[in-house]
């Protein structure tokens, strides 16, 4: 067995079971390969635990086991899938919801290793070259455990010279309609990176719904597919949907569709957010909830965007359009992004303008996306409910 000797001091992070093992920590190492199998030991060669190559973040791989002895092979994935699944039976029973994820990457054992359930569609997203090469293993453990209709994959990382796509079982046409709480959403697995709706905003989407959108009139910007406007509209008054995409105008039309919503009841630009708040301004607009949910880094014509940087521009902007007694949701899924950094931005920058409000609801991700207890980025999804008087 290959390995890799940390620097002395550094096993305590280790024996307290952090799972990522940092490029920086290790002192010596064997040649290791991707996918390659090793012991993490410390300066005395004593073993801490066993871990794969794969390297993401500024890691080079994750810790599988604590157990010397333990072998790496279908059963061990199986064990896992086992538990991942008994831990979600809710969700394989509940009414209204056939979309959950059924294997977080640390949080459910393995990092760098995602499985989704769309209604009995599963999609694999591997993270790493080193997580592919158990790729065998894992697919003949996802047989075995989950009674899936179809699977498809995604590669989450760099010069794969492999596509995703297709794997096994009876592929449906695109898009199949997944529901959640009794919504239904259009979802592409085989087209791009992303699949139309992001199922880590569950709950988020559940809470904007039932408390933020009776009788509004709803903005949401980066919109996407309109899931947020989809939702609310059943409660709203009206919704507006902004992405620059061209696509986005299509796919949000056909989720209001397949709710029987007219799409010609709402409105959608397809427009820079930014340019939106200027327009909105020039013309009165004002909205009584404003969704503000951006991706980590955004380019459109010479400027970029980072909601690291610019957070603060995305508030102001939409502090000029909110209507009296407004309700702002701003979310961030960016890990290097800390619950406590962001809550600063948005109090510094509400304080800043001299505006009255009080941070009503701070959620994070749903059970179903299990995070690691000693690993903060796992818990990379914030959402905050901010009330403006
Ligand atoms: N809020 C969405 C997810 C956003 S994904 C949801 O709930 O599903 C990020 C989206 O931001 C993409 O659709 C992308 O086209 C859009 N985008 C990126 N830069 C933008 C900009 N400057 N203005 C408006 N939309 C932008």
């Amino acid at each position: 067995m290959k390995t890799a000797t940390l620097n002395k001091g550094k096993e305590t992070k280790y024996l307290n079971q952090y799972p990522l093992i940092d490029e920086e920590d290790i002192y010596a190492q064997d040649h290791l390969k991707e996918g390659d199998l090793f012991n993490l030991v410390n300066d005395q060669g004593k073993y801490i635990a066993s871990a794969y190559v794969g390297r993401q973040h500024k890691g080079i791989g994750w810790v599988l086991s604590y157990d010397k002895d333990e072998v790496i092979n279908t059963t061990f994935f199986e064990r896992l899938f086992e538990t991942a699944k008994s831990e979600r039976e809710y969700f394989y029973h509940v009414d209204g919801t056939n979309a959950f994820r059924v294997f977080n990457g640390e949080g459910d054992g393995v990092g760098g290793l995602t499985i989704d359930n769309y209604d009995g569609h599963y999609l694999i997203q591997w993270y790493s070259k080193g997580i592919h090469k158990f790729r065998y293993n894992v697919l003949s453990a996802l047989k075995s455990v989950f009674g899936y209709t179809s699977v498809f994959e995604k590669m989450r990382f760099k010069d794969s010279e492999i596509e995703g796509g297709f794997v096994d079982g009876d592929a449906p046409e695109f898009p199949i309609v997944i529901e959640e709480n009794f919504t239904f959403y259009n979802v592409h697995l085989n087209d791009g990176p992303m699949t139309g709706i992001f199922l880590d905003q569950r709950e988020v989407r559940k809470k904007l719904k039932d408390q933020y959108a009776q009788d509004k009139n709803l903005l949401n910007v980066f919109s996407y597919t309109g899931a947020f406007s989809v939702v609310a509209a059943e409660n709203a008054k009206v919704t507006t949907s902004v992405d620059l995409a061209n696509r986005s105008r299509a796919l949000t039309e056909e989720n209001f569709g397949v709710n029987a919503i007219d799409p010609k009841s709402q409105y959608i630009y397809v427009m820079d957010t930014f340019d939106f708040y200027g327009y909105a301004k020039r013309h009165d607009l004002f909205y009584d909830t404003i969704v503000i949910d951006p991706p980590s880094f955004a380019r459109n014509k010479k400027k970029t965007f980072s909601v690291l940087k610019d957070y603060d521009k995305l508030i102001n902007g939409a502090l000029d359009i909110l209507a009296p007694q407004g309700t702002l949701l701003l979310c961030t899924n960016n890990s290097t992004f800390s619950l406590k950094a962001f809550k600063n931005v948005v109090n510094e920058t509400l304080t800043a303008e001299g505006v009255d409000f009080e941070i009503v609801d701070v959620m994070g991700l749903p059970k179903d996306f299990k995070t690691h207890a000693h690993y903060k980025p796992s818990k990379y999804l914030k959402a905050i409910f901010v009330k403006v008087q």
